[in-house]
């Protein structure tokens, strides 16, 4: 398989006194769907823009689908036909039925392809049935597809998304997430989907990678990061966790809650300090001698605060 995004030694500073990203390699094969997660003010945009061609690197080179990408310094007009952002704040044209919303995007073709362009673009993001509709008549994860359907319109081999789902509100979240990358995965598209919640990433990425103060610090499938998180602050991106060391071990490691069962001959011993109904489970913390912090467990029951038990790690 060939690669879509070679990223070598990359450094870029706005200001002498700290790197927004710092030495930065890595690379991205083609329809590769890598989901970028780090704190806010980590760096994330910076990587994506300097992707995109629309900042200037101080060092290192980025190439995409074998184009050398330089930034605003070098290129009169900034950015690449071939590498579309998708944000989160998108606006459609209020008063433009979605179809022509689509169209206005490829407006140079000859009437004929461009129809034929807008169907395909229309069927593969599930708005056949909206075409004739307006922008204001639409769902937000509709609305959300007709962005992706704007960012597909050129055939763009490289999709750059920063924060694309924070607009959303969580309950339909899971459905119009998983919709708009498998729309992007059947336009065969390499996608950098950049953000700052960890469930964006974890369920439809093939990898992730964590920034941490602009570096990367683990880039790694979802599977792999949420089991074998290299540091405290990459362990508590995916999830909740319990960052302590557990007898016999030399050092402190991420040991999930439900890695965590409630036993009566338990080899640790504490008291329920805490507990919190979250539907499948309760979140139980517990205190206990062994640790210095309180331990998170899940059950399908709720305990008693007081209540002495014992678990296995
Ligand atoms: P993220 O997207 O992870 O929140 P950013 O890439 O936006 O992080 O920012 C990384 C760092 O660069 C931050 O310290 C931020 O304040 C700084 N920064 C970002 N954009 C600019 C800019 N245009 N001018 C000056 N500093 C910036
Ligand atoms: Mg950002």
């Amino acid at each position: 398989m060939s690669i879509a995004i070679k990223v070598k030694g990359v450094s870029k500073s706005y200001d002498s006194k700290k790197d927004a990203v710092k030495n930065i390699s890595f690379n991205v094969r083609e329809g590769e769907v890598i989901g970028v997660l780090g704190e806010s003010g980590s760096g994330k945009s910076t990587l994506l823009r300097l992707i995109a061609g629309l900042e200037d690197a101080d060092e290192g080179s980025i190439t995409v689908s074998n184009e050398v990408i330089t930034g605003p310094a070098d290129n009169l007009v900034a950015g690449y036909d071939f590498i579309r952002m998708v944000y989160q704040n998108f606006k459609l044209q209020r008063f433009k039925t979605i179809r022509d919303n689509v169209a206005s995007e490829i407006y140079f073709l000859a009437e004929e392809e461009r129809n034929k362009r807008v169907d395909e673009l229309l069927e593969l993001c599930l708005l056949t049935s909206k075409a004739n509709n307006f922008p204001h008549e639409l769902s937000g994860g509709q609305q959300q597809r007709v962005a992706i359907a704007l960012a597909l319109a050129m055939e763009p081999e490289v999709v750059l998304m920063d924060e694309p789902f924070s607009n959303l509100d969580s309950p339909m979240k899971m459905v119009i997430r998983q919709d708009i990358i498998s729309i992007l995965r059947n336009a065969g598209v390499t996608v950098f989907l950049v953000s700052h919640d960890h469930a964006d990433a974890m369920s439809v990425a093939d990898r992730i990678m964590i920034i941490e103060n602009g570096e990367i610090v683990q880039i790694d499938t979802p599977k792999k990061l949420y089991s074998h998180p290299k540091s405290e602050y990459i362990a508590n991106f995916l999830g909740p966790t319990n960052y302590i060391k557990p007898k016999g071990k030399r050092k402190p490691t991420s040991i999930r809650p439900e890695k965590i069962k409630l036993s009566p001959n338990g080899s640790y011993e504490g008291v329920v300090v805490e507990t919190y109904f979250q539907g499948m489970h309760y979140y139980i913390y517990v205190k206990s001698d062994s640790f210095d912090q309180n331990i998170l467990i899940y059950s399908e029951n709720d305990l008693i605060i007081g209540e002495k038990l014992k678990f296995d790690i």
